[in-house]
């Protein structure tokens, strides 16, 4: 039997990781968290848009480690703030990263907003790169609505104010694995899955 493809997440969100982790559980790959292959320093992510943050992390982090890499870089728009806080995200209410802190920000700057106006979507970008610097970029987004309070203990970051409409929910309220049938990280990898076989079929074909 071939042995299995390894790849990098190059992340050290651990949420993320076992999110990715899970819904490419049905793949024959050996996908490790970049700790556990390498102690790196952080890739500093200055980009302007999710892309390029994604292509970022990942060229560089595949290029160190030598093993194709896929970095996932997401965040939440809110409409009623021009998309704001997009690739700001992780970092809306200041340094360190607070999830708690980010989401009170988010509440607060809403106060005034009625619910028919709260409407948002998560956007996530994945970048595959190999170690000789090729890319493939795959985009996911999962519509919603922005919650007056948390509700939910699961997930993390904006999920306990991300309402799903066609269950009336947070992501927070939702298992795992439903929100892992409908994110945008899981429309993201749903194409990646499809970049990979395209990839490894084409291999095994030139050979
Ligand atoms: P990144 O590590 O720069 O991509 O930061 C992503 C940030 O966006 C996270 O810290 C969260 O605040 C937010 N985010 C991205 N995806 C999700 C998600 O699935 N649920 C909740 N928040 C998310």
């Amino acid at each position: 039997m071939a042995d299995k493809v390894k790849v990098v997440v190059a992340s050290r969100n651990k949420h993320k990781i076992r999110e990715i982790k899970d819904m490419l559980s049905h793949l024959s790959l050996d996908i490790q968290a970049v700790n556990e292959v390498a102690n790196l320093p952080d890739v500093i992510e200055d980009g302007e848009t999710f892309s390029a943050n994604a292509i970022k992390k990942a060229v560089e982090t595949a290029r160190a480690v030598g093993y194709l890499t896929l970095a996932d870089d997401s965040g939440l728009e809110v409409d009623a703030l021009n998309g704001q806080p997009g690739v700001y995200s992780a970092r809306f209410a200041g340094e360190p990263s607070d999830d708690g802190k980010n989401n009170q920000r988010l509440l607060d700057l809403l106060a005034h907003i009625p619910c028919e106006q709260r409407t948002a979507r998560f956007r996530c970008v994945i970048a595959l790169a190999w170690p000789n610097g090729d890319t493939r970029i795959c985009s996911g987004t999962c519509e919603g609505m922005i919650g007056f309070e948390p509700e939910g203990d699961n997930g993390f970051g904006y999920d306990p104010l991300f309402i799903v409409p066609e269950y009336n929910r947070t992501f927070a309220q939702l298992t795992g694995s439903i929100k892992n049938q409908i994110s945008h990280r899981y429309r993201a990898l749903v194409q990646l899955e499809k970049v990979l076989a395209g990839e490894f079929m084409k291999k095994s074909v030139d050979r």
